[in-house]
């Protein structure tokens, strides 16, 4: 049986969870704030968390870095509405998703699954592809490696897999939605913001450092990269 831990200091919140979680079948702990959350994470192999961001002691954000250095149990954040940068900083804090307060109790349970499924996926077994190369960027999928005629650029897993959704797309417009759906791997709709915060990242480690104009706009459509 799958065990849940559930870190929110908000009682009524953490207490409801917890009862929806109990009746699909799940095992459940809870956690307060910051810090019990972190060591019952640490202490123990739970097979999903639960965390808020906005918590007393240790905030979500820290929870995850500090049980990134050690575990990669599955992490979906609890965050507030609109908080975008929140999003991003917790995704590439190694967050494996996000929901956003105040959320439909089935919706919740639907990303739980998502995770679990995610998480019980097979090795990858695909064979060894060519990099994809535009405008002088190279993408290289099997060593997850981008460098700029030659130099390395260091990008977060989600700035990858975005970048990637578009070079392996080239010269085929991708919605903000799609980006979301197919680089994030689930669905962001009426998220897409999301996607902007990462495409001005991009630009800023690639077509701005390197003098190059890799990403194109498709104004009120979404993002391309053509020759
Ligand atoms: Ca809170």
């Amino acid at each position: 049986m799958a065990r849940i831990l559930v870190v929110e200091d908000e009682a009524k919140i953490a207490r409801f969870i917890e009862l929806e979680l109990l009746h699909e079948g799940y095992e459940v702990d809870k956690a307060e704030d910051g810090r019990a959350g972190l060591e019952l994470a640490l202490a123990h192999d739970y097979d999903l968390i639960l965390l808020d961001i906005m918590l007393p002691q240790i905030s979500g954000m820290e929870v995850l870095r500090r049980l990134r250095r050690e575990k990669t149990t599955p992490v979906i954040l609890l965050t507030a509405r609109d908080a975008v940068m929140d999003k991003v900083a917790g995704l590439d804090a190694g967050a494996d998703d996000y929901i956003t307060k105040p959320f439909a109790i089935e919706e919740l349970l639907a990303r739980i699954r998502v995770a679990f499924k995610r998480q019980n996926l097979p090795a990858n077994a695909q064979t060894a592809t060519d990099a994809l190369v535009s405008h002088g960027v190279s993408l290289d999928v099997d060593r997850h490696e981008v460098s700029v005629d030659g130099e390395p650029v260091e990008l977060t897993n989600r700035e990858f897999e975005i970048l990637h959704a578009l070079m392996a797309n080239h010269d085929i417009v991708q919605t903000r939605d799609k980006l979301a759906s197919e680089a994030l791997g689930y669905d962001y709709i009426g998220e897409s913001n999301v996607i902007d915060v990462y495409i001005r990242q991009l630009r800023s480690k690639i077509d701005d450092r390197f003098g190059i104009k890799l990403i194109t706009t498709v104004r009120g459509v979404g993002y391309v990269i053509r020759d």
